[in-house]
């Protein structure tokens, strides 16, 4: 068994009641790691050290270059240590080890990519009458709550921090419960980097407990959340009280459709990769696939017969493409929306089933799993499953598919497969999300920011912009014009 403690001020320190909580390999259901459970002292203890931080200028004190120089050698530590953090992450999260190696590779180009910004922060000079001007500049909020899922755990970690670190601000983030193993290597690393201690603190915990009262701290005035619509709403409510910016990232049901003009080899291996990359555990994963009726029948015997050979088996064997989901919770969830598809009259094309793998008999594993005969307004084709269970559904022109891709309550990403130029361009205008993937879906770079539509998010992500994200505003009004104020 790992122990894993809370990391405040620069130590690793357990819970003051010495609560924990277990963290389960959902590969095998067994025990992987003990990890302190953070109650209401736990979170303030580790808000009261970020503040301090804060507070002290620890961070901010430094000039922005040097703070550039020390995120950047802290995105070095954490790509030499690469292989180490993969292999706790793929046992905590189910990842395929590769995927996890991938995860801990981008994130290290995430802080590196966040080292450039505290160098362009900047602010704007403003016209106003003779005599006068006004500047405005930008500050960090203070302290900054990071809460976030199980579904890219360490790289979730560094994305959450990256972008409010470069903008001066000091962090407190809680990782989901299923997956804290890896966060701390972030911590230690920054610290190892010459990042103050208490800038970047970690507690671990549960969403009700640990997240909540983060949510809920009077000394935290934003909050960054990536996670589902319904705890996004909680985060909300929580902020009127002390009237917190609240930046969310949160779920999605994507349409991924397949014009007839479109490169069909390129649509189909896309298609299996949004459907299926991550067991489906993706906010963006496209899990509504809608093809012209005209090529339908084809694309999808296609689509199913690589579908039956992707591997889902054991984490760490090599060529396994999918591992098991992160968790029972999920799996019985998962297994849920597969019954549910049945009864709502939807055909179960393949998958469903568990698959038995050697030497994982405890996992939580599920087959790739395709529903043809979908209506739109069914609850598979509606709500954000989260696993490997694809919804197809057919359509005859522009017109109907835009209006099927935007009958739903998310917004936040859309991907097209089209190689004509104009109905790229129309269904770009026309479908309601903030990311649109035109022949090329899941594809981020740090550089460029998004927003989530609809119920999706709030508050622009990533790029540049997510140093507005992560400041505040102020503004100064300066008299040099020696004018005595004719007033009474
Ligand atoms: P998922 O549905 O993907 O499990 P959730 O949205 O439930 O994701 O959880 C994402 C993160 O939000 C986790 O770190 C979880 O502990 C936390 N969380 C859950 N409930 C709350 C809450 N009421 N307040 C704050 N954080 C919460």
């Amino acid at each position: 068994m790992i122990d894993v403690l809370h990391f405040i001020d620069g130590q690793h320190v357990p819970s003051r009641s010495g609560r924990t909580f277990t963290s389960v390999n959902p590969a095998t259901g067994k025990p992987l790691a003990n990890v302190a459970f953070g109650e209401k002292e736990d979170v303030d203890r580790a808000v009261q050290s970020a503040l301090r931080a804060f507070r002290e200028g620890r961070w901010t004190g430094l000039a922005p270059a040097e703070r550039a120089s020390r995120m950047r050698r802290a995105a070095q530590i954490i790509a030499d240590r690469a292989d180490e953090i993969a292999l706790l992450e793929s046992q905590d999260s189910g990842k395929p080890l590769p995927a996890a190696k991938g995860d801990v590779v981008a994130a290290a180009s995430c802080l590196e990519y966040f080292s450039q910004l505290p160098e362009h922060i900047n602010g704007s000079l403003y016209a106003t009458k003779p005599g006068m001007f006004a500047f405005s500049r930008r500050e960090p909020y203070g302290v900054v709550g990071a809460i976030a899922p199980w579904n890219f755990p360490f790289n979730l970690a560094v994305w959450k921090t990256a972008a409010p670190l470069a903008a001066g601000n000091s962090i407190v983030i809680k990782m989901a419960e299923q997956t804290p193993v890896s966060t701390n290597a972030l911590a230690e690393a920054l610290i190892e980097a010459g990042v103050p201690a208490g800038v970047v603190n970690v507690v671990h915990g549960d969403g009700e407990t640990t997240g909540a009262t983060l949510a809920a701290h009077p000394d935290v005035p934003k909050i960054t959340f990536t996670g589902s619509t319904e705890v996004g709403r909680k985060i909300l409510h929580a902020s009127a009280e002390t009237i917190k910016s609240v930046h969310l990232e949160l779920g999605g049901k994507t349409p991924n459709i397949v014009f007839d003009d479109a490169d069909i080899d390129q649509a189909v291996a896309g298609s299996l990769f949004t459907s299926y990359f991550n067991s489906g555990q993706i906010c963006t994963s496209g899990s509504r696939l809608l093809v012209n009726e005209r090529l339908a029948d084809e694309f999808v015997d296609t689509f199913r017969a690589r579908a039956e050979a992707i591997v889902v088996g054991d984490p760490l064997a090599e060529g396994t493409h999918l591992g098991p989901l992160v968790s029972r919770e999920q799996l019985d969830r998962v297994q849920g929306y597969i019954s549910l598809g049945g009864n709502e009259g939807a055909t179960l094309l393949t998958g469903g089933t568990q698959p038995a793998v050697a030497g994982c008999e405890g996992g939580y594993f599920i087959n790739p799993t395709i529903f043809t005969d979908v209506k739109p307004e069914m609850r598979i084709a509606q709500e954000e499953i989260f696993g490997p269970v694809l919804s197809v559904m057919t359509f005859s022109s522009e017109e109907e598919v835009v209006r099927i891709a935007n009958d739903v309550s998310y917004g936040l990403a859309a991907t097209v497969w089209t190689r004509d130029l104009g109905r790229a361009l129309r269904m770009s205008e026309r479908l309601e999300a903030g990311i649109i993937w035109t022949n090329r879906p899941h594809y981020l770079q740090w550089n460029v920011p998004y927003e989530g539509h609809k119920l999706s998010g709030l508050g622009e992500d990533l790029g540049i912009e997510s140093m507005t994200t992560f400041t505040k505003l102020k503004v100064n009004y300066i008299d040099f014009s020696g004018e005595r104020m004719g007033w009474a």
